[in-house]
């Protein structure tokens, strides 16, 4: 707990006295920490990427100059890095646009179970490279919610996608949609969307962290597959967004489930 301690001094008839006053400035500090952790965290995954490609444009100005095997080699990691960055840019103006949009509830009405159809099949390329395949069960559709299009793809896009880099080859994916009158949350009647892999799973003690901006179980493993920290940040913002819930459940060992339960009106 942090205080703010103010004195001042109050005279009145022939007397001196002061007057102390303790506010609790708690919540306040804990979002100036917030906010500093964010740009230092957002400073760095961005000096990385520049750094190597500071490094490699001095290597082909100068030692690399007549050598065209590494210049072509040194080109293909500087466009893995240029990527690398224009990811977590896309990612940080799509979380600062969703949360600026939080209070906002969408309007638009879609038919959810067509729009997952779609995030599946454009990331089946992604599956099939990865040795992963993803089916969907449950609901058929048309299924019509209050929503905003662009963010729920992104929220299913999100989650598929960790499912495929975080499964096993050779395992399953599976998307399961499921309606329901009425959710433990009491929410009212509701559609829930469970993403399930067979990976290597989440040990609880990180499944309350998850959705924070730039935690990452394994930081090496996430960067090396693309990752950039703030996809499931993204996601629960989009679901509160939404009126929604979002929960996480894993068996370290055997995978993980990720659902969100989105509200029918
Ligand atoms: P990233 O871009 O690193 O994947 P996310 O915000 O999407 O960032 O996920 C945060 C972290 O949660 C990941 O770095 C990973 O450690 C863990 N994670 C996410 N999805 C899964 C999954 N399906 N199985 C295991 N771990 C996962």
């Amino acid at each position: 707990v942090t205080y703010r301690v103010t004195i001042s001094p109050v005279a009145g008839e022939g007397q001196a006295g002061a007057l102390c006053a303790f506010e609790d400035i708690t919540e306040q500090e804990q979002m100036g920490q917030i906010r500093r952790d964010f740009v230092a965290n957002v400073s760095h995954e961005l000096r990385t990427p520049l750094t190597a490609l500071l490094g490699f444009i001095e290597t082909l100005q100068g030692a690399a100059r007549d050598d065209p095997a590494a210049r072509g080699r040194f080109l293909g990691i500087m466009a893995r890095e240029a990527e690398r960055m224009n990811r977590l840019v896309r990612d940080l103006l799509s979380l600062s646009r969703v949360e600026s949009e939080e209070r906002v509830r969408p309007t638009e009405r879609i038919d959810i179970v067509a729009l997952i159809g779609m995030a599946v099949t454009a990331l089946r390329p992604v599956a099939d490279a990865a040795g992963v395949v993803i089916e969907v069960e449950g609901e058929e559709g048309p299924l019509v919610i209050p929503a905003d299009p662009d963010q729920l793809t992104q929220v299913f896009h999100n989650l598929i996608e960790n499912a495929v880099k975080y499964g096993a080859p050779g395992k399953l994916v599976t998307v399961s949609i499921t309606r329901q009158l009425r959710d433990q949350a009491r929410l009212g009647p509701s559609v829930a969307i469970a993403v399930t892999d067979r990976g290597e799973g989440i040990d609880p003690i990180h499944l309350p962290r998850l959705t924070e901006r730039f935690y990452r179980v394994d930081s090496h493993r996430s960067r090396e597959k693309g990752g950039t920290g703030l996809g499931l940040a993204i996601v629960k913002h989009i679901v509160n967004r939404h009126r929604g819930r979002f929960r996480i459940d894993s068996d370290l060992g055997r995978g993980s489930t990720f659902t969100v339960v989105l509200p029918e009106g």
